[in-house]
């Protein structure tokens, strides 16, 4: 089976935009890979934080995993700090990777700019990156559009470290590629930007429905709906997407009729969204309250991800070390 990596920052509770976009699509993936997924907390460090809170997200972020259907029966669910290879691997592949490529990454400059004093660990995060994927041996990687550059850069360390320690015929890393697989940029319900926490427009997976509503109610809908009977486009409107994401093909539609004839109002329409949004999100809190009153669950599941993942990351440094000479 082949294998597949995808890691998540500890940003603490999952919200809609990353289950949607990510998550979803990591419990379909384990049952079709040998999946991978990590809590990256060494790439959460390389802007300021206080370690309370860090230990705090980091632990919301394995309760939401958990209760959105990562299940440590199939995938293998780890903290990436405790797995050292991962920074064992990133310093030998600063040794290969080419500072102009780090230097041309979108994401490093639009990020540098912003910063008064830039760190190294800003610059090589895409190389400890490259390292939790080839750690593993991964071919593929479930990337969305701000990540493709990214991946790209593991390919070229992949490509240069064989060039120097194995060779074109028998490369020992394969060149990890893209997984396209369905997955859906939620905007946040200003309707402005990406649903993003530093930006405070999301929905978190495990808020209660009354929460939910108090949010979604004055959410922005399609500009042209000013009075109850102006038509709208719901290709427009945010809340459309939202109700393609939770409700069934054929609510959809009617949404979208509606919408068009003027037949309902936006009131309506989100207390609909609403439904759709409890019918699968009811289930996901239940479970996160069920693991919240039985921490353990936590801690099982991470120390067999942990082991897990450690024995592959073993065989992996130890084939690199033989290799490069260091063992
Ligand atoms: S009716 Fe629904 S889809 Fe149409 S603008 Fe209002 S909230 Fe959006």
């Amino acid at each position: 089976m082949s294998r597949v990596f995808s890691g998540i920052q500890p940003s603490g509770e999952l919200h809609i935009g990353n289950y949607l976009g990510a998550i979803k699509n990591w419990v379909q993936l384990q049952g079709q890979y040998e999946a991978f997924f990590s809590v990256v907390d060494y790439h959460a460090i390389i802007t300021p934080y206080r370690p309370d809170d860090l230990r705090q997200r980091r632990h919301d972020m394995v309760v939401s995993l958990l209760a959105a259907g990562v299940d440590p029966e199939r995938a293998t669910l780890f903290v990436q700090s405790t797995v050292p290879e991962h920074t064992e691997l990133a310093w030998i592949f600063n040794t290969v990777t080419p500072l102009g490529e780090l230097e041309r990454q979108t994401q490093f400059k639009d990020k540098a700019q912003r910063q008064e004093s830039v760190s190294v660990g800003l610059l090589n995060y895409p190389v400890l990156q490259a390292a939790d994927i080839l750690l593993y041996i991964a071919e593929f990687v479930p990337v969305g559009e701000d990540q493709v550059q990214h991946l790209e850069l593991s390919r070229v360390v992949a490509r240069r470290w064989n060039a120097a320690f194995a060779s074109e015929e028998e490369p020992y890393f394969p060149e990890p590629k893209a997984l396209l697989t369905p997955t859906r940029r939620v905007m946040g319900l200003d309707g402005q930007a990406k649903m993003s926490k530093s930006l405070g427009n999301t929905v978190g997976l495990l808020e209660e429905p009354d929460a939910i509503w108090a949010k979604l109610r004055p959410a922005v809908t399609d500009p042209a709906r000013v009075r109850r009977t102006d038509p709208g486009t719901p290709e427009v409107c945010n809340i459309y997407n939202l109700h393609r994401a939770f409700n069934p093909p054929a609510v959809v539609e009617e949404v979208a009729t509606k919408c068009r004839t003027a037949g309902w109002g936006c009131i309506e329409c989100k207390k609909v969204l609403l439904d759709g949004m409890n019918a699968e999100l009811g289930p996901i809190r239940e479970r996160a309250a069920a693991i919240r009153r039985e921490p353990e669950i936590v801690h099982l599941a991470l120390a067999r991800g942990t082991e897990r993942a450690r024995e592959v990351a073993q065989k992996t440094m130890g084939e690199v070390k033989e290799r490069m000479g260091l063992a």
